[in-house]
């Protein structure tokens, strides 16, 4: 028998996601943003369930050939551009739409031969610093690339940098709007933060919204709001089984370090998932602290360090509920459990001092992954 993990992916989850987005999108069109392997998630297990979007945004040339070859005729959107001259050809020969954000990108465009002209969004430095012309040298680099016969249409887009957060989007709407108010052109501004929060923000125009981390089922501000408080649907669990128990008496310790004391009797389990299947190592190992985690559907936390291939959970919560746990007891990591119990990946993330935007990422390929279709129904 194989080792017991295995990683589910919820195709009608990640449609109810991108339905959420929707509604809250007003008349804007949607990019499923499905870079870094669609968020773990993998690419074409996500386009089963993203295929309702309006395009699919993404940063690695051959994702964007691996969504060509799920059948997608439709816009895709090269979020950092090309990374090099030659790049310009696979968007001629796929037809991808691609960001412009250096003075260098459009020099290549200027050397590129295409029979088609290609769709460009160029990007916007309006405080994240990271990508993008700054709002004094963007009105030039329009003018240059719109003047090029390799660019049939530009359109404008930035990024925030704290759409979840307390600073918001105001400043950088309006820095985005003082240098853009009168150019022609499709805007895209807003990211699933900005979707879901700020979405009645005045002065906030967008033709395309990019929804990424919505769409796995995170909510991009927990934990001011989580999932359940937007409506959003976990679109990957995580889950694996008991392969052991230990019986643990006062003062007895567990795993590397002896991170985990027991403080009275107690029983634990030993559940077939490590660090090197994407849990993450910082879950917290101390006295009464832990991960949240769910053995046959039952909330617990995990004890002591996080191994390699293991972990520890603590299994008196399962006693105290009458219901005994021992090995084969299914353990859910994050994501959908047992008997229509859940655990949201960001409480996960929250208790490891990270985002689920990492957990889900980091996902290892040694962990076997499984599509859900409709029914929840296992397809085959
Ligand atoms: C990743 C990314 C997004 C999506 O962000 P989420 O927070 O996951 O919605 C949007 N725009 C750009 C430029 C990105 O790189």
């Amino acid at each position: 028998m194989p080792r017991p993990i295995e990683a589910l992916v919820h195709p009608a989850a990640l449609a109810h996601n991108l339905a959420v987005a929707r509604r809250h999108a007003g008349d804007a069109r949607l990019w499923a943003v499905v870079k870094a392997n669609a968020y773990g998630h993998g690419v074409e297990r996500a386009f089963e369930g993203l295929k309702s979007a309006d395009g699919f945004a993404l940063l690695d040339l051959a994702e964007a050939e691996r969504v060509r070859g799920c059948g997608w005729r439709g816009p895709v959107l090269l979020l950092e551009g090309c990374f090099e001259p030659r790049d310009l050809e696979l968007c001629s020969r796929l037809n991808l739409w691609h960001v412009v954000h250096t003075a260098e990108q459009i020099d290549w465009l200027a050397a590129h031969k295409t029979h088609e002209p290609h769709r460009v969004f160029l990007k916007m430095n309006s405080g994240m610093n990271r990508l993008g012309f700054p709002p004094q040298a963007f009105r030039s680099a329009w003018a240059r690339l719109n003047a090029l016969p390799q660019v049939d249409e530009v359109s404008l887009m930035t990024h925030f940098s704290d759409a979840d957060a307390p600073r918001g989007i105001a400043h950088q709407i309006a820095s985005f709007e003082a240098a853009t108010a009168d150019l022609p052109g499709e805007r895209s501004l807003s990211n699933s933060a900005a979707i879901l929060r700020h979405g009645a923000t005045p002065g906030l125009r967008n033709d395309w919204v990019r929804a990424g981390i919505l769409s796995y089922g995170s909510a991009p501000d927990f934990p001011e709001r989580g999932i359940a408080d937007w409506g959003l649907l976990p679109a990957m669990t995580l889950q694996t089984k008991l392969i052991a128990t230990q019986q643990l008496q006062p003062g007895d310790t567990v795993g590397y370090g002896s991170r985990f004391t027991a403080e009275r009797a107690m029983r634990i389990g030993i559940a077939a998932c490590g660090y090197a299947d994407g849990y993450p190592r910082y879950a917290p190992a101390e006295t009464e602290a832990g991960a949240p985690v769910l053995v046959d559907g039952l909330r617990t936390r995990t004890v002591g360090r996080v191994s390699m291939d293991m972990l520890a959970v603590d299994l008196e919560p399962l006693r105290a509920a009458g219901r005994p746990a021992g090995v084969g007891a299914e353990v859910t990591l994050w994501g959908e459990g047992p008997g229509g119990s859940r655990l949201p990946i960001d409480e996960v993330a929250e208790a490891c001092g990270t985002v689920a935007y990492e957990l889900m990422c980091a996902l290892s390929p040694r962990v076997p992954v499984r599509c859900l279709d409709e029914d929840g129904a296992d397809p085959g």
